[in-house]
Order: structure tokens, then sequence, then C-alpha cells
């Protein structure tokens, strides 16, 4: 009995083992669209439209003006290990870009149904379109060739992913509602929108199923981070908000700024936008630290807005620990926070006496 229940050892199929790997990469639209939003900043763009239908579920559509992508790199676009990006191991000392692993639109590719892309650069006269199956090429019907067609588009690139985990039903049945999905991928927009408005790029997203705009920031080099922050959180929080200016330290090696709500903002969730070298992470240890500062300050139950864009050596920084990228190790993380911190703390020592002042008048 006990020997005809040896099973021996199979390697797996190559589409089974990337079909996995997949689903540790994308767990739900909102990080689908984080990686394309971070490959059109990779590529420069200063102007990204988003399209979601059921929240991102049904389709994800990203549309952006950056570098395009040259016909000759479209077969291995979607090719797992494949990228414009790191050449070798020790170029990840110094990581500049967001990518590195050439993993995201490959996996993609994975788990969905259907996947095409439509790019031009500026040297080229048209765009080129291709569609996407399983990390290669693929007919856009059967019985065509898989080779990319010539096609009216501007400078940039369109990506458009359909039926996200069609083949992966235990993923696709533990998603949100669509309204809930759409609201999670909006906030990443949002988030994004926020780092980069003070920067000159400009985000738009939308439903597919409307005309109107959830979100619309301009691309204007004149806009400022409390421009954007007025436009999508409202005046009411803007305007209590003091700036972090220039908080840096040599040893520690970092540099940190953002805008911060005073004592006189107080709500019922944390606000927190946390930026690492501009790259979007859940920093939990800064967050805890933060919200025990101002439980100090403000009433019982009261909770702050934080934008902080923390910048540190690439090379103290470790992408690499978590599948998403959404967390990140740098060297010195405690001493850091703790700097940060305090720095915030005097910062609203000194807000907050000229509250009592107004206050005493
Ligand atoms: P990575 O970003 O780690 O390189 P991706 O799978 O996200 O891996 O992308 C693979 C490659 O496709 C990138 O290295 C880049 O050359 C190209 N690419 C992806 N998205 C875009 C885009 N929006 N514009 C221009 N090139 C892109
Ligand atoms: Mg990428």
């Amino acid at each position: 009995a006990e020997s005809s229940r040896y099973r021996p050892i199979k390697r797996l199929d190559e589409s089974v083992v990337n079909r996995i790997a997949a689903g540790e990469i994308i767990h739900r639209p909102a990080n689908a669209l984080k990686e394309l939003i971070e490959n059109s900043l990779d590529a420069g763009a200063t102007l990204i439209r988003i399209t979601l239908k059921e929240g991102g579920i049904k389709m994800l559509q990203i549309q952006d003006n950056g570098s395009g992508i040259q016909p000759s790199d479209l077969p291995l676009l979607c090719e797992r290990f494949a990228t414009s990006k790191l050449r070798d191991f020790g170029d990840l000392e110094n990581m500049s870009t967001f990518g590195f692993r050439g993993e995201a639109l490959a996996s993609i590719s994975y788990v969905t149904a259907s996947m095409n892309v439509v790019s031009k650069t500026k040297h080229q006269d048209c765009a080129f379109r291709a569609y996407y199956a399983n990390g290669s090429l693929t007919p856009s019907k059967p019985g065509q060739s898989a080779d990319p067609k010539q096609c009216a588009g501007t400078d940039g690139t369109l990506i458009t992913a359909e039926d996200l985990f069609y083949n992966v039903p235990q993923r696709r049945r533990a998603l949100r509602s669509a309204a809930d999905e759409y609201n999670r991928a909006l906030d990443v927009v949002s988030k994004y929108a926020v780092h980069y408005g003070g920067k000159g790029v400009g985000f738009v997203c939308r439903k597919a199923s409307s005309n109107a705009t959830d979100l619309n920031t301009p691309s204007s080099p004149t806009n400022s981070t409390l421009d954007t922050i007025r436009t999508l959180h409202g005046n009411a929080v803007a305007r209590e908000l003091v700036q972090l200016k220039g908080v840096a330290d040599g040893n520690l090696g970092f540099q940190c700024h953002g805008w911060v709500s005073g004592a006189n903002w107080s709500s019922k969730r944390t606000t927190m936008l946390c930026f690492i070298n501009n790259r979007l992470v859940d920093c939990p240890l800064l967050k805890r630290s933060i919200e025990a500062l101002y439980a100090t300050l403000l009433p019982k139950g009261g909770h702050p807005w934080v934008y902080l864009s923390i910048t540190v050596n690439p090379a103290n920084v470790d992408v690499n620990v978590h599948p998403t990228k959404k967390e990140v190790h740098f060297l010195h993380e405690e001493e850091i926070v703790e700097h940060i911190c305090q720095d915030v703390q005097k910062l609203l020592a000194g807000a907050n006496s000229s509250r009592t002042f107004t206050f005493s008048q």
C-alpha cells in the first residue's frame, strides 16, 4: 500500500511555473496597474491616462506619452526576465528605474485572456500593434500571424489587458467587488498623481462606462504638489498642511520632504502617502511611528494626513524583498524613521504655537 502512494518527482511545465510566479506579482488590478504606471514613468511619460472596466478586472488600459517601444523589442516585451533596465547583478546597486526584473508584463500576459500593446517611438512614422499570451507574441485571431502589425498611433505606449485571472479561478473569486477594486486602483493612481504632480506628470483615471473622469491632474511644470493635493484631497485638508522642507542627514544618507497635517486637522483614518526613491511603498514602521506622534497631539481617535517623500542612496535600498516591491528595506531604517519623526514633531510644535497665537487673539 505504501509503495502505491509513491509519486515520482517531475518538473513542472514552464507554463505552470510562470502562471504561479505571475500570481505572486499580480494580486489584483491595483498592483497590475501600479506596475504599468511605473513602466510609463520609467519611459519618461508626462501624461498617463487610465481606463478601467469593472474595476480593472474586465479591462485595464493605460496610455502614456513616453519613449515608446521599438518594433524590434516587441518580441521580447512580455518574456519573463527580459528587460531593458538591468544588465547585470551589480546594476541592482544603483537602480534609478522602478523596474528591473522584466516580470511585470510577462506576469500580466500569463493571467489575462487578452493583452495587446500599441507603441510608437518618435523616430517611427507609424505605430505597431502586438498581441501577447503566456509571455509571447500571439495572433490576434486564430490563423493569423503573430507578427506585430503597423497601425495608427501617437508617440508613446498603449497597453490593454482584458479578463484578469480568467485562468486562475481561486484568485478571481478572491477579488472584491468591481467598485472596491476600482477604489483600490484609483488610490494608487491618486498617490502617484500627488507625488508626480509637482514633477510635471499628469494623470487621468476613469471608468470605461463613463466619459467623466474620476481623477484628472494636469501635466504642467508649474503645477505644485500642494496644488495637486488640493485638487485630489480638497481644500479642507490642503489648507491645514505644513510643509516639511529638506530634512537630511549625511551620515544616515537620506533626505526627506513632504506635507503633513497640523494639530487642527484630524480624521477617522490616517492618510499616508509614502514614497522612497519615488516608489510608492508601505512603510509600516514609519506609519506606526508617525501615528504614535500624532496620538499625543490630536483628539482621541483622530488621525493625520501625511505625505512623505524620502530619498536614500540607491545602494542602501533593497527593493527585491517583496515580489510586488510594495515593501522595501533600507539601511539605517530605524534611525531614519526616528529622525524624520523628530523633525515632524519640531515642525508641528512650531505650527502649534502659531495656532495658539491666533487662538488667543
Ligand atoms: P521591467 O520594468 O522590470 O523592465 P516589465 O515587464 O515591466 O519589466 O517591462 C519590460 C520592458 O518593456 C521594460 O524593460 C521596457 O523596456 C519595456 N516597457 C514596458 N512598458 C513600457 C512603456 N510604457 N513604455 C516604454 N517601454 C516599456
Ligand atoms: Mg516594469
